[in-house]
């Protein structure tokens, strides 16, 4: 899984793509409890949204 901020949510889609060569499942941290503590995988951003696959 990858988090990712607005800037980085297509990067982390292509990624997981890449990797799973499936659609992926992207939902919003901030409806989470991991909120506050998780920054982008791509940058020091707060995170905003999770990608799964
Ligand atoms: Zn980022």
């Amino acid at each position: 899984m990858y988090y990712a901020c607005n800037e980085h949510i297509e990067v982390a889609i292509d990624m997981v793509v890449d990797e799973a060569e499936l659609a992926p499942v992207v939902e919003k941290v901030e409806t989470k409890k991991e909120a506050l503590s998780t920054s982008c995988s791509f940058c020091d951003s707060v995170a905003i949204y999770s990608v799964d696959s």
